[in-house]
């Protein structure tokens, strides 16, 4: 392979949604096994030490610039590889962009991603922090992935119970960090859907578009108006979702809460309550904040945005204040949902 394809100190800005200018000392993109294979032997990539593989860049924080080699995965394809009564299974390329791949499931009446319509990054990544919304996350859908390892570049299936899926949570995020490079994942989907509208505003948005006859479009649809109401566009304010992790607490601290404060969100776990970290932080006076070119975004106080020319490092201060603020009022410690890198 020739060194052409491995650029040096390229500029990452276009390469994260929270449009945080940094540089990778070493960069290189991969359309296949093959070519990712290769890549892992270059001289170049395996003497740079760390070695980052992005999708999407939409759940990351680069809080400076990359000492090592930073991979993007175009690997694409979406190929329906099987059926049996009740389910189709798809396999996608890991390169390829989640809603893309949503809009084709769509288009084909495969049921079961609709709730996660318009999340950004790609279906590499979906595993990573089993990517959930309104009800619904990966390891529903999910049959198994193929992943590269590393450092001996030997492929390896992963089923689900290997994936170890919890709450925005999975082995590679864990045990396995920085070890694996996911490169296609098959997902199994229904013939037969089965609706979930019992989540956050759907029911109230599918009202509001006066739908009186349920689909997997019209629950796609209503979750894209939520969405693109309530969240900022990443391409003209910089961001990557959630910055931080609902909260799970004991019972007998949810109760010690709900003395305090009657209104606070909370839902039922199969151990404790999960509370909305969004409301915490709203609570502490976060919402709207802003320093400099960090801010906690007006609209919806779990998502902190980049006006323009924060640095990582300023919304990562910003990130630590808050969490000591809820921490402060609430005696609830706020995990960073987002990859600090
Ligand atoms: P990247 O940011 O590129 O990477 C994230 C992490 O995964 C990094 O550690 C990276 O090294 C690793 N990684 C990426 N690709 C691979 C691979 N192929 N193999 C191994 N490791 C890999 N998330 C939700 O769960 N639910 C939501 O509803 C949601 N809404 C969002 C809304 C907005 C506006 C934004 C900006 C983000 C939102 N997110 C949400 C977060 C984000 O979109 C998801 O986590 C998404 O799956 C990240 O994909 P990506 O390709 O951009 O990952
Ligand atoms: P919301 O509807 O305002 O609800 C606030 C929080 O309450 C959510 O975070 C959700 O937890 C929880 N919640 C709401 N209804 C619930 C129910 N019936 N049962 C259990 N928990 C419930 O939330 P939102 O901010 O508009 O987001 C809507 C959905 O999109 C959520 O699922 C959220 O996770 C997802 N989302 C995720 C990201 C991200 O980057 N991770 C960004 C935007 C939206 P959960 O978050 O645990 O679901």
């Amino acid at each position: 392979m020739e060194h052409a394809q491995i650029r040096e100190n390229y500029s990452l800005r276009n390469c994260n949604t929270f449009g945080i200018e940094a540089s990778a000392r070493y960069y290189a993109e991969f359309a296949s096994t093959e070519e990712l294979e290769l890549l892992l032997q270059e001289p170049l990539v395996r003497d740079a030490g760390k070695l980052l593989v992005l999708g999407g860049g939409s759940n990351i924080l680069l809080t400076g610039d990359v000492a090592g080699t930073v991979l993007k995965n175009n690997i694409g394809g979406i190929d329906t590889i099987g059926e049996d009564e009740e389910f189709v299974y798809v396999r996608a390329g890991a390169g390829v962009n989640w809603h893309q791949f949503v809009l084709h499931c769509l288009a084909l009446g495969y049921a079961g991603v609709e709730n996660l319509s318009l999340i950004p990054g790609s279906v590499g990544a979906s595993p990573m922090q089993n990517i959930g919304a309104y009800g619904v996350e990966i390891k529903d859908v999910f049959h198994e992935l193929e992943a590269m390892h590393i450092a001996d570049r030997k492929r390896r299936t992963f089923d689900a119970e290997a994936c170890a899926f919890g709450y925005r949570e999975s082995v590679f995020k864990n045990k396995y960090k920085g070890k694996y490079i996911i490169t296609s994942v098959t997902y199994r989907l229904r013939k037969q859907p089965v609706f979930h509208t019992e989540y956050g505003a759907i029911r109230q948005e599918l009202e509001a578009m006066g739908v009186t006859e349920l689909s997997i479009g019209a629950i796609a649809q209503a979750v894209i108006n939520i969405r693109t109401s309530k969240l900022p566009d990443w391409h003209e304010t910089g961001n990557a979702g959630s910055f931080f992790k609902n909260p799970q607490v004991p019972l007998d601290k949810y109760a010690e809460l709900k003395t305090a404060y009657p209104s606070i969100p909370a839902y039922p776990q199969e151990s404790g309550m999960k509370l909305a970290a969004g409301w915490l932080i709203e609570q502490c006076g976060w919402k709207g904040h802003r320093e400099g070119d960090a801010g906690c975004y007006p609209k919806q106080a779990l998502v902190l945005v980049n006006y323009g020319k924060a640095t990582g490092g300023e919304i990562f201060a910003l990130s630590e204040k808050i969490i000591g603020s809820v921490q402060d009022k609430f005696g609830v410690l706020l995990e960073r949902e987002v990859n600090i890198v």
